[in-house]
């Protein structure tokens, strides 16, 4: 069995990421209402639809060139501080030389650390904090972590999905240190927080979108 990920797995990955976003939304607003301005579930519909549309058919074939352009069309969607930090990242991901080659679960792993690594130059915050590092750190983590102990790309992706939900689900013990909700602060405890649970929504899409839609695909 071939284990590589291709553009088209990233391109359903993708999908299954905007699917998650789109079902959602409104409770992605509700949760800015509690810490921030109330905008960013609407935020995120507009950053996957643009993520969508890097990796739709007619495009580029390569999987640098898409997840530039993702970067780019992410940056340009008219949010908040979450899209620009998100183009950021995406686009950080066409640094990873993995990205030029069809990519296992290490070369997975490494194109997500090259999108971190992006952001980190964009944010200081930590995990802890009170943001979207707080689902992110630990997903990609969790993404080495599986690689290096020889997992699958699907089982890489589990790991990192469930890694992301529970890094998202802390942040309501948490008070917000960044962003709009810093001035809030304390009286963001109790309410997770909005880009963190959007960050752990793309990783179960990304997993679901790996597999399901691959087997619908036929995978001949
Ligand atoms: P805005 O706050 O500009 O309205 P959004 O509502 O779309 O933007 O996104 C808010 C989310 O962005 C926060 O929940 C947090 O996860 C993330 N965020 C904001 N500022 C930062 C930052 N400096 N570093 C990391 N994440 C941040
Ligand atoms: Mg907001």
């Amino acid at each position: 069995m071939t284990d590589a990920v291709t553009k088209s797995d990233f391109a359903r990955m993708i999908a299954g990421a905007a699917a998650a976003i789109r079902a959602q939304h409104a409770m992605l607003s509700d949760l800015d209402c509690a810490s921030g301005d109330g905008d960013h579930g609407a935020t995120m519909l507009r950053a996957v639809d643009r993520l969508e549309a890097a990796f739709g058919p007619g495009g580029p074939e390569d999987l640098k060139t898409c997840l530039e352009n993702a970067g780019w069309n992410v940056l340009g969607v008219d949010g908040g501080a979450s899209s620009s930090l998100l183009g950021v990242f995406f686009g950080g991901m066409a640094d990873a030389r993995a990205c030029s080659a069809p990519a296992d679960a290490s070369g997975l792993a490494a194109i997500f650390e090259a999108g971190l690594a992006a952001l980190r130059k964009q944010t200081k915050a930590q995990p802890g904090d009170k943001t979207m590092m707080d689902a992110l750190v630990p997903a990609v983590a969790a993404l080495r972590a599986a690689a290096d102990a020889g997992k699958s790309v699907s089982e890489a992706l589990c790991d990192a999905a469930a890694a992301a939900r529970a890094g998202a689900e802390a942040t309501r013990n948490f008070t917000a240190r960044y962003g709009r909700a810093k001035f809030l602060g304390e009286k963001t405890r109790g309410h997770a927080d909005p880009g963190a649970t959007s960050m752990g929504l793309l990783f179960e899409g990304f997993y679901e979108g790996f597999n399901n839609l691959k087997g619908e695909s036929g995978n001949a």
